[in-house]
């Protein structure tokens, strides 16, 4: 009888000591978020997002993750995946090939998160170092088969509802650059839109805003970028939180890739942490704002960009590249707020769509 005793002791314990592990450590963290913030380093693999530990001079703002996990990059044509191919996967779900913008295998237009949102009356926004036409931005409100295709799919803007777009691209919309001469400022202005070419403004406004501020990619941070991207992003988060309804904002950090290119160690860099500063302001806003989930990862690796030893010091970094392309690695996801455990794991491009639409649906 002792014994049995014991034993059944035992193995009520052991069921609290289960019970404890499997139950939800915070209940906030299952609650589902209002607001997505997704942002994007393009190129940035995980050795890109590491060198931000080993090249900034305070703790990257990488740190502040509770929820990590692995992205397969690959396209549905390509083991070596490109970036429409997956920004077309993040924005619509659909595998399909490399150039692909917003369409599917058979060159058909997918629906893509923000065009299905935008009819619940939740905010959206655009805020990239290219310019707004380039592939990444362009999967999330355009469709077609070319990612070359500047000019069409500039043509997508001024009716994309969008309440904040902000990057490059005037000589994407410019009437007097068009083959069609369509006058698409003047389109913007029709649909309800105030557009600035000149500086980023220093308040929202009540209307939707769409700002140009380059020609085609902006000036890179070696150039003099300044605080463009965290500053476009803090007056996304300030128009798009008025809507009690939610918001999705993509913001990207689109020339971490063209350092990646160029296998330019220094503008890769300063990308990267102007990148790492923006992710800071999506999470001080997110601190504040709690029914906000914030989501950073990459479309793909850029350069084979590798931590390496200089020459055996194992004291010393010396960063390398192994191609001017991209590569195959799997990328980084990180994820934090209420919603957070649904983004850890390994999983592919594509599976990421439906985990942001279960949360507006
Ligand atoms: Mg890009
Ligand atoms: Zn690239």
């Amino acid at each position: 009888m002792k014994n049995i005793g014991k034993i059944i002791l035992g193995i009520l314990v052991i069921s609290a000591v289960a019970y404890r592990l499997s139950a939800p450590r915070n209940k906030q963290e299952s609650k589902k978020p209002k607001n997505i913030i997704l942002l994007i380093g393009d190129g940035m693999g995980l050795s890109e997002a590491s060198a931000s530990y080993f090249f900034k001079d305070s703790v990257p703002n990488f740190d502040r993750f509770t929820t990590i996990g692995l992205i397969k990059t690959s396209a549905a044509d390509a083991l070596v995946c490109d970036s429409a191919a997956s920004a077309t996967a993040y924005a619509t779900g659909v595998d399909t090939y490399n150039g692909a913008i917003g369409v599917d295998m058979q060159k058909k237009p997918v629906p893509t998160i923000i065009e299905k949102i935008i009819p619940m009356d939740i905010s959206t926004g655009i805020v990239t170092t290219s310019s707004v036409m380039h592939a990444t931005p362009a999967s999330f409100y355009a469709h077609a088969a070319s990612r070359k295709s500047y000019q069409d799919i500039a043509a997508f803007l001024p009716t994309s509802k969008i309440d904040f777009i902000a990057g490059g691209g005037t000589e994407f919309l410019d009437k007097d650059k068009r083959e069609d001469a369509r006058d698409l400022y003047k389109e913007f202005e029709n649909n309800g839109y105030e557009v600035e070419t000149n500086s980023l403004p220093n308040k929202t406004t009540e209307k939707k805003q769409a700002i140009f501020l380059a020609e085609d990619g902006m000036d890179k941070m070696l150039e003099g970028r300044g605080d463009f991207l965290p500053n476009a992003t803090k007056m996304a988060l300030d128009k798009l939180s008025k809507n009690k309804n939610g918001f999705f904002l993509m913001v990207e950090g689109a020339q971490i890739d063209w350092g990646g290119h160029d296998n330019d160690t220094d503008y890769l860099i300063t990308e990267l942490l102007d990148f790492d500063k923006t992710i800071g302001v999506a999470l001080d806003f997110a601190a504040k704002n709690a029914e906000t989930l914030i989501i950073v990862t990459a479309d793909h690796e850029t350069g084979g960009f590798t931590l390496s030893t200089d020459d055996g010091n194992y004291n010393k970094i010396k960063p390398t590249f192994s191609t001017g392309g991209h590569s195959a690695t799997m990328v980084p996801i990180f994820a934090k707020g209420p919603g957070e455990e649904n983004f850890g794991g390994i999983y592919k491009n594509t599976a990421l769509f439906q985990k942001m639409m279960d949360i507006f649906k």
